[in-house]
């Protein structure tokens, strides 16, 4: 079950995550909880991420969807680019 902690006044729900496929490593996205209350259940219920969660970054929102971390993907890319394709 989600992790819920105070930051700042804000209270923040962190939501687990998918083991990603990079690292290996499971993962948590911070969500404020006004942001949780209403964009979670419309998640759940279908909707599509970027319609329950407007205000995450995209990156957050992949790591939502397939656990993989934002610093993985700049990783894979990191590691694609400097190949030339011939
Ligand atoms: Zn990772």
């Amino acid at each position: 079950m989600a992790r819920i902690e105070e930051e700042n006044g804000v209270t923040v729900i962190y939501v687990p995550t998918p083991r990603c496929f990079h690292c290996g490593e499971n993962g948590e996205v911070p969500i404020p909880f006004q942001m949780f209350e209403v964009g979670y259940p419309a998640y759940l219920a279908g909707r599509y991420i970027q319609e329950a969660f407007p205000e995450l970054s995209a990156g957050m929102r992949e790591q939502m969807i397939s656990g993989t971390h934002p610093a993985c993907w700049d990783e894979i890319f990191a590691d694609c680019k400097g190949e030339d394709i011939d």
